[in-house]
């Protein structure tokens, strides 16, 4: 769209006569620094223009007359917020994500300003919504809470504080995730200290010319090295690299967060910023948050303490003398060393082998196959649009035969880019608008193996359906009315559900023996191993579980305590042993490595609520006696991923089920693994 053009006029809402298109619009990936700053910078002036004359306007304002054209506005700037916010995180060469970053934090301020702009939010609180559209309602209303969570309500001076702040935090928050990206550390082992990795990763692993092969942080070289280097020196001197990213950089950078987030929280009168990142999620409350993760303690505690004895145990064959386990000994945040070696020789599980039926391709196409025996949709490649790297993949996705949106993999992990594994929205699908558009970012794949022969590891295979889970959410919903109804404003709390729930279909021995084949001689994934995994993936998961409640106690106490002087590492320590029964040296500084401290604040409790419904929203699929009964997965897509956030989350999970969600199903899965002694007779009475 020029500049001189109008906005374009809406379509009526329901409109989806497969004329709606996924396009990038005057955003292509081909943009260079100077040309993407001058169409960030034109596209703000016509929006900010654009929304001057609105407000300008006179009553009445009507759902056509103000709040379609709004909406369209709001989706075109939150395109570009999004589409640089992505090429701050991946584009290859560093100028442009400098620009991109530097566009990105324009679109922040558009937004800072726009949402305590007291003229918008008395038209919106005027606004004639009419009383048989509730969704139209509930978008305008939380509009609204935002608005007024923002400080629209407050004297003008405060209002110039509040976007003065808010825009900081935004650089701040930018400073720290760039710092991450661009931290990668490596260690130089010599090749004979690598035994017990598979045969694949030694081949793409050549030493240097000083013999020494270079192991970085990035995850397809790190995490094979925790789990099955024989070496405890090669994993102590890795971890400590990798629990040392952005370290020291990021340490003032993350204090600096932290205090401008309680400004921010001050400022608007909430305690700290734990009550005001709370107060619009499901959990409502810092409080609430505290009880439930106390709950979910209790329950773990014993069978991590179990899981821990068991490695233990396990590391006093290989050393009699060993007192404790060390950190490097069962992984901080990925598979470890001994839990590998017990489902080796406990279980016959030996993952390095699970590596040869888990090629790239196979994987990716059999994904695709289960999403078109579940939801009826089709993947088609797409090569004729230049993309920001050649290892990018594109697909047009659709559904019955009806377009529905994009997707892009960036699954290559390379210098300055992402670090971990998301889900990235490009653009807002609405019935009124385009299709959706979502990248996937992440680091399965070994750069120095071509995709096509790349093999995974089976958790990186979790991982992708994980990602995927968000990716299906995000298309599915991709024809609501308004922005505000679209995914993304989904409550945040509830927004990791369907991924998590996702990961079961790779956990699951039926749907992962349809694509786990050996690509060289075709032979499919044996099912007694498949069996065997099933039972090996349980062992374990109390403590792993118990990993993310002990994050989660971190994440909310970082943002309740005063931050002044506070000391982060000292603090994640304290959540860690409290919750974690093992120890972290003050060597390590995870915290500064941590993207979730900024995108999820005080909430990464996130992750154990929403598998707590996501555990329970698989009953239905249990009770239909398989994970690929069509009609479950339709109603399942109908019920919860298609609305995106049209409802309440919780009324979308009462839908489906029919019933309030419980946690029986979680306390079942948790402790799955776990010998019948640890488990308790009956599930605990239900909190919350
Ligand atoms: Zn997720």
């Amino acid at each position: 769209m020029s500049a001189a053009s109008p906005p374009p006029s809406p379509r009526p809402s329901g409109a989806s006569t497969g004329e709606r298109t996924a396009t990038l619009g005057s955003l292509p990936f081909t943009l260079t620094a100077e040309s993407l700053a001058r169409e960030g910078a034109r596209l703000l002036a016509e929006a900010r223009t654009e929304v001057a004359a609105r407000v300008a306007a006179p009553g009445p304002w009507t759902v056509e007359n103000f709040l379609a054209p709004l909406d369209a506005l709001l989706v075109r700037a939150r395109d570009l917020s999004n589409h640089a916010g992505l090429l701050f995180q991946v584009h290859p060469d560093g100028a442009v994500r400098d620009a991109a970053r530097a566009t990105s934090e324009a679109a922040d301020r558009f937004f800072n300003e726009l949402r305590v702009d007291d003229r918008l939010y008395r038209i919106l609180t005027a606004l004639e919504v009419p009383s048989d559209d509730p969704e139209t309602r509930y978008a305008v209303d939380k509009m609204l809470r935002e608005m007024r969570r923002a400080g629209a309500e407050q004297p003008p001076d405060q209002r110039a504080r509040l976007i003065e702040l808010t825009n900081r935090i935004d650089r701040i928050s930018n400073d720290f995730t760039g710092n991450i990206a661009k931290g990668e550390r490596a260690v130089a082992v010599p090749r004979d200290r690598l035994t017990g990795l598979p045969p694949d990763y030694l081949a793409a692993h050549v030493p240097g010319a000083d013999g020494a092969v270079r192991i970085t942080t990035k995850y397809p070289d790190a995490h094979p090295v925790m789990a099955y280097c024989d070496d405890p020196e090669v994993r102590r001197e890795l971890l400590f690299e990798m629990l040392n990213v952005a370290h020291p950089e990021n340490l003032p950078v993350l204090e600096q967060l932290l205090v401008e987030r309680r400004a921010l929280a001050r400022l608007l009168r909430y305690r700290d910023y734990a009550e005001f990142a709370t107060e619009d999620k499901m959990m409502e409350t810092p409080e609430a948050v505290a009880a439930f993760l106390d709950r979910i303690a209790d329950l773990l505690t014993p069978a991590a303490r179990q899981d821990l004895a068991r490695f233990l145990a396990r590391k006093r064959r290989d050393d009699p003398t060993a007192e404790r386990l060390d950190p490097w000994d069962a992984a901080f945040w990925s598979d470890g060393y001994f839990d590998t070696k017990i489902r080796q020789e406990e279980y016959g599980v030996d993952l390095r082998a699970l590596r040869s039926y888990l090629p790239y391709p196979a994987v990716r196409d059999g994904l695709f196959r289960l999403c078109e025996e579940l939801f009826g949709l089709a993947f088609r490649r797409r090569t004729d649009e230049p993309l920001w790297h050649p290892t990018v993949e594109a697909y047009d996705v659709a559904r019955h035969g009806r377009p529905v949106g994009r997707c892009f993999f960036d699954l290559v992990p390379r210098a300055g880019k992402y670090t971990h594994a998301a889900q990235f929205d490009l653009r807002t699908g609405t019935a009124r608008g385009d299709l959706p558009q979502a990248v996937l970012v992440c680091n399965f794949l070994d750069p120095g193996t071509p995709p096509e022969t790349a093999r995974m590891e089976y958790r990186d295979v979790v991982t992708f359906f994980h990602e995927f889970g968000h990716l299906l959410h995000n298309l599915l919903s991709g024809d609501g009315p308004w922005l505000y109804t679209t995914m993304p404003f989904v409550e945040w709390d509830f927004v990791e559900a369907p991924s998590q729930l996702f990961e079961e279909w790779a956990r699951d021995p039926t749907t992962l023996a349809r694509f786990a084949r050996d690509p060289t001689t075709g032979a499919p994934i044996p099912p007694d191993l498949l069996a065997r995994l099933a039972a090996a993936e349980a062992m374990g998961r109390a403590l792993r579980q118990l990993r993310q409640v002990a994050l989660a106690t971190i994440s909310l106490d970082l943002y309740r305590r005063d931050p002044t002087g506070l000391d982060t590492t000292a603090a994640f320590r304290e959540g860690w042993d409290r919750r974690c029964p093992s120890s972290l040296d003050r060597a390590y500084h995870p915290q500064t490595a941590w993207g979730h401290l900024t995108g999820y604040s005080a909430c990464y409790y996130t992750y154990v609520w929403s598998n707590v419904i996501a555990r329970d929203l698989l009953t239905p699929f249990r009770q239909s006696g398989s994970l690929t009964d069509r009609a479950t997965a339709e109603r399942y897509a109908a019920e919860i991923l298609a609305p995106g956030s049209r409802r309440p989350a919780a009324e979308l999970v009462r839908r489906f089920l029919g019933r309030e969600f419980d946690y029986a199903a979680y306390e079942r899965w948790a402790l799955e693994g776990a010998e019948p002694t640890r488990r308790p007779d009956r599930p605990a009475p239900l909190a919350r």
